[in-house]
């Protein structure tokens, strides 16, 4: 097993590489997240060892069993749709937050955060393809939750974040990843206080090589790394 989830992140950086290349990126401006849920401590362990150092996680029961259990320079990243009654015990154990899909769970994080006396970065979600099944801000809302979001003082809204539709062909979604670059962009624009833009969270094991060659900061990618779930 060992050996495998290191040929697998092997495999994967290096179509990360090859995208950056059709790009014309530098890959070292692409972050890895290697998504562990589901999966047992000793694979995060062996994906450490083979470099990784960012972890995705969508429960915060897993978060809070293993992020104490791993070395200290592993970070771990909230990706999955969380409950408000669930930050205060979240927030203590994760770098980022991609999944904000409400104001109100954004005040819900400023609140916590003010106690804990630190700022908190923040993705904004955005549901491109308005899936009924998912999470996220609609695009024609997302510029005005931005708005309302970066009045709270400890939220840093560094960027978006989207999880694109299940599809064979991994092409489908190129659209979906340039209308996330697009809104992005057009947000960054109005330069408003306290947001920054710079990054983008999106790319999974279906469709990761695409999303970044439409500039993707942050893929997530699970199945391709630690095998089937
Ligand atoms: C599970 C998950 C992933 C990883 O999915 P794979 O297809 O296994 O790479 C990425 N992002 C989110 C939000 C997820 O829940």
């Amino acid at each position: 097993m060992c050996r495998q989830i290191k040929e697998n992140l092997a495999n994967v950086r290096r179509n990360i590489q090859a995208a950056c290349e059709t790009a014309g990126r530098n890959p070292e401006t692409v972050t890895l997240i290697a998504v562990s849920k589901t999966k047992p401590l000793k694979f995060l362990l062996e994906a450490y060892e083979a470099g990784v150092r960012d972890f995705g996680e969508n429960k915060v029961q897993e978060i809070v069993e293993k992020a104490p259990a791993m070395p200290p320079d592993a970070s771990f990243h909230m990706i999955g749709h969380l409950q408000r009654n669930k930050v205060k015990q979240v927030l203590p154990y994760v770098v980022m937050i991609h999944s904000v899909d409400s104001v109100r769970l954004a005040e819900e994080i400023q609140k916590e955060a003010e106690k804990l006396g630190r700022t908190v970065d923040i993705l904004l979600e955005v549901n491109v393809a308005k899936e009924e099944s998912k999470f996220g801000f609609f695009p024609e809302d997302t510029e005005a939750a931005v708005m309302e979001i970066a009045r709270f003082s400890n939220l840093r809204i560094q960027g978006l974040m989207t999880i694109a539709p299940f599809v064979e062909n991994p092409e489908e979604n190129r659209s979906v990843f340039q209308k996330l670059y697009q809104l992005s962009v057009d947000i960054k624009k109005k330069n408003i206080d306290n947001v920054s833009m710079s990054v983008l969270s999106m790319g999974m094991t279906g469709d990761y090589p695409v999303a970044v060659q439409e500039g993707a900061d942050m893929i997530r990618v699970g199945t391709g790394i630690f095998g089937a779930r």
